[in-house]
């Protein structure tokens, strides 16, 4: 990344005993779009507000070079769209778009034309004069993101502005907030708590996890590399073992398996203690299931405990010899699944370099 846009150092917000967000570094280039993602109570929407400078946290956040912890959340010119519809309910859509220019006083032509503009981007021409209340909820969060872009923010921040809404909508307006992205150029920072969400809008991904960000990339990097167990299995379905380590270096690990011999050079993340105990984690689409143990490959015996079709794939449950759990999910119409039925006894082959220790 050349100069950062925006440079969030060192927050930290505490309330009372809570430690809402811990130690917060993150750098944002200018036209990316930034998504917080993590469940509830991680800290994604303190960090919002802090930007938008409805709280006051320790650290800094520099924006352009500047500072602007000493500027008031009203003069820094931030665009904001919340979850819940926050729409003047008395004024009308024309009235509501306009409403930060009016503020900024702005000559009257130069508003009508972008409240024009600002419809015409958000699809909603002809809409000017209805009130909030006449129109639906992907509509009026429309509005709003019109109302928000109105006075060319340098920044969006957008808090879960999809969660009311139903998954078809949702979906739809997912797309509008793209192309909008990609029309205006705008750095957005968006939060939600839904993967699928993050992972079609965003260029990068922070994963929040108690307050801190774990790991920050784009969907195939967190996926394919997760730095954390967290991460691995908030992105993406995921499958643990525990395991032994045996030996750790460079980045990587031999660990024993129940069942196998030592598996080498897996992938390694976390704090290794050699002849501790820690985690395998295996995509359930990276799995081979076999009938008799694979010659030469990496693989661990399972007995079929559920067989559930899901449309284009289908998701096999296992448990291995000790009663650990592990799917395995296989394209529709693969050949293993024919005649496969419960109680049977097959076998999971995966490539170590495509699996990750987690100690
Ligand atoms: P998220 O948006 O990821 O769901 P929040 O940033 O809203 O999480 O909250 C992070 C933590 O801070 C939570 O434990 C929450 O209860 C706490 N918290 C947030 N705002 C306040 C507040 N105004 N007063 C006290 N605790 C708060
Ligand atoms: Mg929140």
């Amino acid at each position: 990344m050349s100069k950062p846009f925006l440079q969030i150092r060192g927050i930290r917000k505490e309330y009372g005993p809570v430690t809402a967000v811990h130690d917060v570094n993150l750098d944002v280039a200018q036209g990316e779009f930034l998504t917080f993602l993590g469940p509830s109570g991680s800290g994604k929407s303190t960090t919002l507000y802090i930007l938008a400078g409805f709280e006051d946290p320790t650290g800094d956040i520099v924006l352009n070079g500047q500072s602007l912890l000493s500027t008031p959340s009203h003069k820094r010119n931030i665009g904001m769209v919340f979850q819940r519809y926050t729409l003047f309910p008395h004024l009308s859509v024309g009235e509501n778009i306009a409403f930060p220019l009016k503020v900024r006083r702005l000559p009257k032509a130069e508003i009508d034309a972008k409240v024009r503009d600002m419809l015409k981007l958000v699809r909603l021409e002809g809409f000017e004069d209805r009130k909030p209340a006449q129109m639906s909820g992907g509509q009026q969060q429309r509005v709003a993101l019109a109302r928000a872009l109105a006075y060319d923010p340098p920044l969006l921040l957008m808090d879960e502005p999809l969660s009311a809404l139903d998954k078809k909508l949702r979906e739809e307006i997912q797309h509008e907030i793209r192309r909008i992205h990609q029309q205006t150029e705008v750095t957005i920072l968006y939060v939600t708590h839904d993967q699928e969400e993050a992972l079609r809008l965003s260029d990068r991904i922070a994963v929040f996890s108690k307050g801190v960000i774990d790991q920050i990339g784009t969907g195939p990097e967190l996926y394919a590399n997760p730095a954390t167990r967290f991460v691995a299995e908030f992105i993406g379905d995921s499958d643990f073992l525990p395991c032994d380590l045996v030996t750790a270096a460079n980045g990587r690990a031999d660990i024993a398996l129940a069942g196998t011999t030592v598996i080498p050079s897996v992938p390694l993340h976390g704090k290794p203690v050699v002849g501790g105990k820690a985690a395998l984690m295996l995509r359930p689409e990276r799995l081979r299931l076999t009938r008799s143990a694979p010659g030469g490959s990496t693989a661990v015996p399972v007995t079929v405990s559920d067989i559930t079709f899901l449309g284009n794939n289908i998701h096999v449950a296992t448990q291995t010899a000790k009663g650990d759990a592990l799917a395995v999910r296989l394209p529709f119409g693969h050949e293993a699944i024919s005649s496969l039925n419960r109680g049977d006894r097959v076998w999971l082959g995966f490539d170590p370099a495509s699996a990750h220790v987690f100690c």
